[in-house]
């Protein structure tokens, strides 16, 4: 199989998986119990948490584990609207956001919240006119992301904190996408990262607060995580969700210049007749979205299934709906439907990506009745 649905989840880094294995074969302590073995567990996830926060690179904050990034948005929205005052009840977001932030906001909207949801520009990027039209002393709280998962452009997240912060509101990043790859500047007052987008586990993640930031809980009981997130934790995956970061930290120049040279590679095999979704300025290079006129998206995936490749995004693939990304961008449905997302990274071979993309080509215009 040739993996390129970076977008979807990363393969785990084998140091990573060295990192877990002691703590998911015997170590098996509750982290949050007194005993000499708890302490050991307790002490891993510190230096875990440490590992994290450093990868974030934001100063004067703390950081709580959760179950996933989708459980650190919730709770970011929900727990900054609780404790917001009456007069202050607007959330302005983004059309191009994640479901995780979207459908929160909607189910905000419907508990009485103003949301604005801004639009972008055909090149996937927020206007900050319209951004600093949206606010005023009624604004709680600003959610935009860092880099799209699904067409990989970098929103001005420093310059959008500044705004919210003039209005008196709170800004929230959601940089799942981003985190070791792209510089988060000094701006947001919460950040929701998660572990298996960046070679680390599934099922945790994480929300970065500012110092005097601190959303209602959304899950209550036991008290851990400072009170704020109760239930127990895991030492193995929040182990290995700190490996994974220093490994991201460490290798990050490294990384950078390997996606930089494969985007290069890529974008000089691509045959005629195909587009890219999205700004080619501001963006991650791992994440070419590209769309072409007449294509059948969903029949090339599965025609070709020894390459792991993705529609829109790897949610609305599920769904049969058109990516609300790439309508928002002003895509035809139509036009959506004949997009495709190829994601690489790390572990990725040029040798492998350009195959692949050939590959791909020759199905499009075989599907299309045209000559390779
Ligand atoms: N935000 C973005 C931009 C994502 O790409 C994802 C995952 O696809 C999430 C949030 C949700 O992350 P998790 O899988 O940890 O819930």
């Amino acid at each position: 199989m040739i993996y390129l649905d970076y977008q979807a989840t990363t393969p785990d880094a084998p140091e990573v998986a060295a990192a877990m294995q002691p703590w998911i074969s015997e170590k098996f302590a509750n982290p949050h119990s007194p005993s000499r073995w708890g302490r050991e567990a307790a002490a891993a996830i510190e230096v875990a948490r440490k590992q994290v926060e450093q990868a974030i690179g934001l100063p004067g904050g703390r950081l709580a584990f959760t179950g996933s990034a989708t459980e650190a948005l919730n709770w970011a929205i929900k727990g900054v609207m609780e404790k917001a005052p009456k007069d202050r009840n607007r959330i302005v977001t983004v059309d191009t956001e994640h479901a995780a932030v979207l459908d929160t906001c909607e189910w905000l909207e419907d508990k009485g919240c103003d949301v604005v949801r801004l639009p972008v520009g055909l090149d996937g990027l927020l206007d900050l006119d319209e951004v600093k039209a949206a606010l005023d002393e009624r604004t709680a709280l600003v959610a935009v992301m860092l880099v799209n998962n699904e067409i990989g452009v970098i929103q001005p997240v420093a310059e959008v904190a500044r705004l919210a912060h003039d209005a008196g509101a709170l800004m929230l990043c959601d940089a799942v996408q981003g985190l070791g790859r792209v510089d988060l500047s000094e701006g947001p007052d919460l950040v929701a990262v998660s572990a298996h987008k960046i070679h680390g586990p599934k099922a945790i993640g994480a929300l970065w607060m500012r110092n005097g930031v601190e959303p209602a809980p959304l899950i209550h009981g036991g008290g851990q995580e400072m009170g704020i997130r109760s239930g127990t934790l895991s030492p193995e995956l929040c182990v290995g969700f700190g490996a994974a970061a220093k490994l991201a930290s460490e290798r990050r120049s490294t990384d950078h210049a390997h996606v930089e040279r494969l985007w290069e590679a890529v974008r000089g095999e691509l045959g005629r007749g195909w587009a890219i979704n999205g700004s080619t300025d501001r963006r991650y290079p791992g994440n070419l979205n590209l769309r072409r006129e007449g294509l059948d998206a969903a029949r090339l995936i599965s025609d070709l299934r020894d390459i792991a490749f993705s529609l829109g995004s790897a949610c609305a693939s599920g769904s049969g709906r058109p990516s609300h990304v790439l309508r928002a961008i002003g895509l035809s449905d139509r036009e959506a439907r004949s997009s495709v997302r190829l994601g690489f990274g790390r572990y990725t071979t040029e040798e492998e990506l350009i195959s692949a993309v050939r590959r791909i080509d020759a199905a499009a215009r075989a599907q299309q009745g045209l000559a390779a």
